[in-house]
């Protein structure tokens, strides 16, 4: 099949044109002008049922599709922004980056033996309601349960839709007065849902509450919002969030098609305003395993501010199987970036670890072999190279006794952190030889604990 090039100027004009179809199917022919950047005539307008779907796009299913996809949308609820919408290809839609994110399918209901409701494990690692503490310094909060489109590969895909959950002040303020009583977190990474989709007012209020705990450093939003609603970041958000600097903003490109005009400018509005922007992308079977779509991708971010931050294996989330690859691929796309393009445009690829493990960054090898004074390496060209390794290098001791040290750290409880996992067994100051699993049947057969 030939396949039509478009040039994102053209892309432009043909978005245009079918975003004045859709907001007329909603009103009239004034609709466009009058309410298409306003985000909360797209949350009005979301599309969440297959009629509607087919009314709006055009698009027309078989009777076999139809029955099979709304037995899915029992079990995982369907929510488009018309904005979203309106980037679907509808004369391949079938292969559509968009159409596969957001439209859901029977194959959701496929669930693999070994795929979980919560593989993250994030409900066990949770000490109040809303708050996952899984690493030492930093926690994840999840203050809204909402979000502008339902995307088909979410890992917490067991709570979408549960209005349930939907956390109250009450529940809010008992995360944040878990974060003020636990010294060690200084990172806070709200999540949810989106915490976009929440009031300026109800955002302001978290926010100003976290800005008050003196040991919290950074605070930062993790969302969707300037792919699937980019109206949602008005001057009037981007004014409130400005007080509550320094805030990190994470959001989630997965395909260079959702780069438009309109994503654009949400995200200049954000870096003008300072805020340091990352991009989390999932790897999907169908929507960007392809070293090119990814580099298309990093480069499109880097040239509007946003730093490519992690590339994601698909998680082993109950209706996902139909998204996962295998990891050589993601393997095989770091190998096309890295050394192939800016450093700054590269992300970490990282399996987040089923059971709570943490996130597990993963690269293709480098290190060939080595010696004790030389170190054998090959670069992306696949040339192989050598480093030669200092002849006198005195190694420093470290006790952890930062002020009797001639390095000039001079931090007041350098020792705070106890060392844990590998870096324990690196460290000087602790003579941890190993670590040892659990149920290892020889330590039993000896009797040790
Ligand atoms: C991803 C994640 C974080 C943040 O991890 P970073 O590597 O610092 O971005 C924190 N808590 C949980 C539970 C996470 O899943």
């Amino acid at each position: 099949m030939l396949t039509k090039i478009y040039t994102y100027e053209r892309r432009r004009k043909i978005y245009s044109k079918i975003q004045k179809q859709i907001a007329s199917k909603f009103g009239n022919d004034e609709t466009f002008a009058k309410h298409w950047e306003d985000w909360r005539w797209h949350i009005k307008h979301t599309i969440r049922d297959i009629e509607t779907f087919e009314r709006i796009t055009g698009i027309v299913f078989d009777d076999e599709f139809r029955r099979d996809v709304s037995l899915t949308l029992d079990k995982f609820p369907l929510a488009i922004t018309p904005y979203y919408l309106s980037l679907i290809d509808r004369e391949d839609y079938r292969n559509d980056p968009v159409f596969i994110q957001s439209f859901p399918v029977p194959q959701e209901l496929e669930v693999d033996p070994r795929e979980m409701a919560d593989p993250l494990d994030e409900d066990k690692d949770s000490p109040v309601p809303g708050i996952t503490h899984r690493y030492p310094d930093r926690v994840l909060f999840h203050i809204s349960n909402l979000c502008a489109m339902y995307c088909r590969h979410c890992t917490r895909k067991r709570k979408v839709g549960d209005q349930d959950s939907i956390p109250g002040r009450e529940a809010i303020m008992q995360g944040i007065e878990y974060i003020a009583n636990t010294p060690q977190v200084r990172d806070v990474l709200l999540s949810g849902g989106d915490p976009l989709m929440l009031s300026d007012d109800y955002l302001d209020w978290i926010l100003t509450e976290l800005c008050r705990i003196p040991h919290v450093e950074v605070v930062r939003i993790g969302t969707r919002i300037p792919v699937v609603l980019p109206y949602r970041i008005t001057d009037k958000l981007v004014a409130m969030l400005r007080k509550h600097q320094p805030l990190w903003i994470n959001t989630h490109f997965n395909h260079p098609r959702e780069m438009t005009s309109s994503s654009k400018r949400a995200l200049r509005k954000l870096a003008d305003a300072g805020f340091p922007l990352g991009n989390q992308t999932v790897l999907l079977a169908g929507v960007n395993d392809c070293p090119r779509i990814i580099k298309e991708l990093v480069h499109r971010l880097v040239e509007n501010r946003v730093r490519p931050y992690y590339l994601y294996q698909c998680d082993l989330s109950e209706g996902l199987t139909h998204f996962r690859t295998p990891v050589g691929k993601g393997i095989e796309i770091m190998e096309g970036l890295i050394g192939h393009t800016s450093g700054f445009s590269i992300p970490t690829y990282v399996i987040d670890a089923p059971g709570g493990g943490g996130k597990i960054p993963l690269n293709p090898n480098y290190l060939i072999s080595l010696s004790t004074n030389k170190v054998v390496l090959r670069n992306y060209e696949g040339v192989i190279t050598t480093y030669q390794e200092p002849n006198s290098y005195e190694p420093i001791f470290c006790d952890r006794q930062c002020a009797e040290c001639h390095l000039q750290l001079k931090l007041k409880g350098a020792d705070e952190c106890q060392a844990t996992g590998i870096v324990k067994l690196l460290a000087d100051h602790d003579d941890t030889i190993s670590l040892t699993p659990e149920d290892n049947e020889r330590m039993v057969r000896r009797g040790d604990d």
